[in-house]
């Protein structure tokens, strides 16, 4: 059995299938619950940011995913 740890939450994915329950950006490899944290997380920032261009786009998901490795979990600014 194949196991890969998510770089954010540390968790365990068995068997992970790429870009269905495990994904990478870069360096960093995440789950499934993480990602969909990322973009939302993204999707929060992005409001208000335009023009959209996906350089700055790649540079903030990558932001993002990088203090989460940090936090140990996906921060979400808008949500309280
Ligand atoms: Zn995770």
């Amino acid at each position: 059995m194949e196991v890969l740890y998510c770089d954010v939450c540390k968790k365990a994915v068995e068997n992970p299938i790429p870009t269905r329950t495990f994904f990478h950006y870069a360096d960093i490899e995440v789950c499934e619950p993480c990602r969909d944290d990322l973009n939302l997380a993204v999707k929060y920032t992005v409001r208000g940011k335009k023009p959209f261009d996906y350089s700055w786009f790649n540079e903030l998901e990558l932001k993002i995913l990088r203090e989460g490795v940090q936090r140990g979990k996906i921060n979400i600014a808008a949500k309280r």
